[in-house]
């Protein structure tokens, strides 16, 4: 039986992070292995081993949307075992209702939605063992602002982060009775590479800039306190929500 860490120390969790080579997944494993984790990288980086080496994390290189067993196996046997899940692996394609095709919606869908619940159902052994010896396991998904307030051109983007919403609710009122808690974050504008090419436009990124009241955009380290929190046995009666870190963005829609 493990001790809760009512500190805020990570010590004993075994965490998978999914597309932890870059932006809110890399900031989440490196925080999470800052405050004690041990934590499996998962990307399909060309970089994800060397990332990994560097942070100090172990590496796989793992298309979120292939099967997942082996790839999961091999993360418990890395780590010893699996307490939990950040599913930060994600993509967006700017295509409007008139635009999008059935391989375009799949593609974004599958990533940042179906893997999340796929990923999830090939660790349950895993985390309701994890439960049993009492090491809190905890799984989070990176939703977004996006899941929560209108945006035209990014239709399948919105549905999947709507949809993680959804799932954490389902998987949260069903794991709870085994002790395994399920929860999501919503990020506002984050500084990372998936926007990049956004921001690249003065007009776009001065709009993000002045989006939310703080007057700025987020950067990963900022979405990575949330996550560390909700995996931690600090939030050990959280489960079922989403934490919005959007410099109260949201709260003017
Ligand atoms: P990022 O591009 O820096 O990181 C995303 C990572 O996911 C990349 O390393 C990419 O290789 C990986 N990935 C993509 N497809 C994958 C697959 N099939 N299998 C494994 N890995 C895969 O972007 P980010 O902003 O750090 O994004 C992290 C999460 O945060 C995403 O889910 C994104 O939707 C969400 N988010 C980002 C913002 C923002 O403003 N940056 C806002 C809200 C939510």
């Amino acid at each position: 039986m493990t001790t809760p860490n009512l500190d805020g120390s990570l010590t004993g969790k075994r965490v998978i992070v999914t597309g932890g080579a870059s932006g809110i997944g890399r900031a989440s494993a490196e925080l999470l292995l800052a405050r004690g984790a041990q934590v499996a990288i998962w990307d399909v980086a060309d970089d994800t081993l060397a990332v990994a080496e560097t942070v100090g994390a172990h590496g796989q290189v793992v298309d979120v949307t292939a099967d997942l067993g082996a790839p999961v196996a091999e993360a418990a046997q890395a780590l010893g075992g699996l307490t939990g899940l950040v599913h930060a692996a994600g993509r967006a394609s700017v295509e409007p209702v008139g635009a999008f095709t059935a391989d375009s919606w799949d593609q974004v869908v599958d990533v940042n939605l179906r893997a999340h619940a796929l990923l999830t159902q090939a660790m349950l052994p895993h985390l309701e063992a994890a439960a049993a010896d009492g090491a809190g396991p905890s799984i989070v998904a990176i939703s977004s602002i996006e899941g929560m307030a209108a945006n035209p051109w990014i239709p399948a983007y919105c549905a999947s982060k709507a949809g993680l919403l959804g799932l954490t609710r389902s998987m949260a009122a069903q794991l709870g009775a085994s002790g395994i808690r399920v929860n999501s974050v919503c990020p506002g504008f984050v500084v990372t590479p998936m926007i990049q090419q956004a921001l690249d436009i003065p007009e776009i990124r001065a709009e993000y800039e002045q989006a939310a009241p703080l007057g700025r955009m987020g950067q990963p380290r900022e979405i990575a306190g949330a996550v560390a929190f909700l995996l931690s046995d600090d939030a050990s009666f959280v489960t079922g929500t989403e934490v919005v870190v959007d410099g109260g963005l949201i709260c003017k829609h």
